[in-house]
């Protein structure tokens, strides 16, 4: 647990959440501002900042992090219709959080994943 981080305050229980899953590894929660009727947030339990901090030590995470993933959308009920599995990186990518999480979103068509930006 790192102090003053919202996600590890949630694998704690400190801060509300709509947990939808848990292991010794891994947590799954609703995001509080969804973007698709599914959007749920995939973190480690551990507190790792981002993307970038991780590499081949964290295999097991990772792999759990996909597998989880892959369940979620099976009971979500989007396996079939598809699905998007992305985390962000730095400023560019307009990550908010310093505690990396993988958004699994979907329910609906969700567009080029690249777009021009001017
Ligand atoms: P990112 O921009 O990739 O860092 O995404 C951070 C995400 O965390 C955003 O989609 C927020 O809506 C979400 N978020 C922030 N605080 C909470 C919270 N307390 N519970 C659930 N989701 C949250
Ligand atoms: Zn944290």
């Amino acid at each position: 647990m790192t102090d003053n981080c919202i996600f590890c305050k949630i694998i704690a229980g400190d801060i509300p959440s709509q947990t939808v899953y848990q292991d010794e590894l891994i947590t799954a929660f609703r995001d509080i501002s969804p973007v698709a009727p599914t959007h749920l947030l995939i973190i480690p339990n551990q507190h790792i900042a981002s993307l970038a901090q991780m590499g081949e030590e964290h295999a097991a995470i990772l792999g759990r992090a996909v597998k989880v993933a892959n369940d979620l959308a099976v009971s979500e009920g989007m396996a079939e219709s598809g699905y998007r599995f992305i985390t962000n990186v730095g400023p560019d990518a307009g990550q908010a959080v310093f505690h990396v999480h993988f958004h699994l979103v979907g329910g609906r068509p969700l567009g080029g994943m690249v777009r021009r930006v001017e």
